[in-house]
């Protein structure tokens, strides 16, 4: 009989794991691979779970890869980590900085780099791995270390998914994920409910009728036909969605025409739209649509607009009782150095996983930047400016206490499931 906390003697390998951490995350920061690419990294993952006693499967949804740990009865706990780098010219200055450069779907030279801080979430999850299975009289249970392909594209998750992932993971009980974020880091950050947009882009392809440009009464103008969309669309989130319901439609581009005395015959535009209930992104595609078809009436369109949805992202949202119980796990361990998250902008596709296995989930955020440095910033009122962001060329996690920060905040939710009650 033990008087320590499963938590407590779980951790205390960390000592052990720090060290073989850092260095493959070192490695993992200076040779990324974009979405789709992540071979190497899925390798290195496969060899690594393999060696620490876990069932492993390979090449879900492509580079996907599981491990699987199993002992005793209890809950299962996945626990996903996503893979990818981004096509970004790293200017970090740091000795491991990437200076990898491959070759684009297009034929062009594209740079990579970790820019959004996924070799964070491998490493962390890699250790926290390593951690538990290291002690397992602390927990019962099973463990799924879930490593995903592409999330920056949207579609890593899914794909995983549709490759039989249920058969591979079996019945799930809890899915739990982490995003290293400009925040200071030793922090981590939790929120029940909303917490990252849905993302959806949209093309709309509208039709006039081309004519010369001194005989308008002969056109059907796309341009005209364009802008009162435009137009009409900013009252879709100001006059159709509840002021306290955030959300966003941006059109970011719009193409029409080739010349100043021509009347082209169709325009492009390109939306970009966030909200963070399924109910009003419902909505607001629904209004898009029947205004872009309203206005195309409006103006005598000869054809029907034409609409296609691209780079999608589900909303994420987490489950308030999961929520409860990790972020108590958290003030327990943390004490001062478990936060509230606020509300994020950005988008993920992880909540495809627990959807797809009808589990609640919940998703937190770990700080990055080094604390002294994030405080000048913030008490000169200078964060904005001075934060590198992710996907930012610079933005460059301090790999401690990160990684210990990041291992911990996945051994210590995981325990809130697996954990053995203290004696
Ligand atoms: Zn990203
Ligand atoms: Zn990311």
């Amino acid at each position: 009989m033990t008087t320590e906390s499963p938590v407590d003697s779980v951790l205390a390998g960390l000592d052990q794991t720090r060290d073989w951490q850092e260095k493959f995350y070192r490695r993992l920061h200076q040779y990324p691979e974009l979405s789709h690419r992540e071979q190497r990294t899925a390798a290195e993952v496969a060899e690594r779970l393999r060696s620490f006693g876990y069932d492993v499967h390979e090449h879900v949804g492509g580079t996907g890869v599981i491990g699987l740990l199993r002992h005793g009865t209890g809950p299962a706990v996945l626990l996903r980590a996503d893979m990818d780098a981004l096509p970004v010219q790293e200017q970090t200055g740091l000795d491991y900085a990437s200076s990898v450069v491959v070759t684009g779907e297009d034929g062009q030279q594209v740079p990579v780099a970790h820019a959004c801080g996924h070799d964070v979430h491998v490493a962390c999850l890699l250790g926290a791995a390593a951690l538990l299975a290291g002690d397992r009289d602390s927990w019962q249970g099973t463990i799924i270390a879930l490593f995903q392909p592409a999330e920056e594209l949207g579609d890593g998750a899914r794909r995983m998914v549709d490759d039989d992932l249920k058969a591979i993971v079996g019945k799930v009980d809890v899915a739990l994920a982490q995003h290293v974020l400009p925040a200071p880091s030793g922090t981590v950050g939790t929120r029940p409910g909303p917490v990252l947009s849905a993302a959806d882009s949209m093309r709309v392809t509208v039709h006039g009728r081309g004519s010369h440009g001194s005989m308008p009464q002969a056109s059907v103008d796309p341009v005209v036909l364009a802008a009162m969309i435009v137009v009409r669309l900013q009252t879709v989130v100001a006059r159709e969605v509840a002021p306290a319901d955030p959300a966003v439609v941006t059109v970011g581009s719009i193409h029409a025409g080739t010349k100043s005395n021509v009347i082209g015959d169709h325009a492009v535009l390109e939306l970009n739209v966030r909200s963070y209930q399924e109910s009003t992104r419902a909505a607001i595609l629904a209004a898009i649509t029947r205004i872009v078809q309203a206005e195309c009436q409006a103006s005598g369109s000869p054809r029907e607009p034409e609409f296609s949805l691209f780079d999608r992202f589900p909303p994420t949202s987490n489950d308030t009782a999961t929520t409860t119980r990790v972020r108590a796990a958290f003030d327990a361990f943390f004490g001062d150095r478990s936060t509230d998250l606020p509300l994020q902008t950005a988008s993920e596709d992880f909540s495809d996983i627990p959807t797809a296995l009808s589990i609640p989930y919940t998703y937190w955020g770990i700080g990055g930047i080094d604390p002294d440095t994030y405080h000048r910033a913030e008490a000169a009122g200078r964060v904005a400016q001075d934060i590198p962001v992710n996907h930012a060329p610079d933005f460059a996690p301090v790999i401690q206490p990160t990684l210990d920060t990041g291992t911990q905040a996945l051994v210590v939710a995981a325990l809130a499931y697996l954990g053995r009650p203290h004696p």
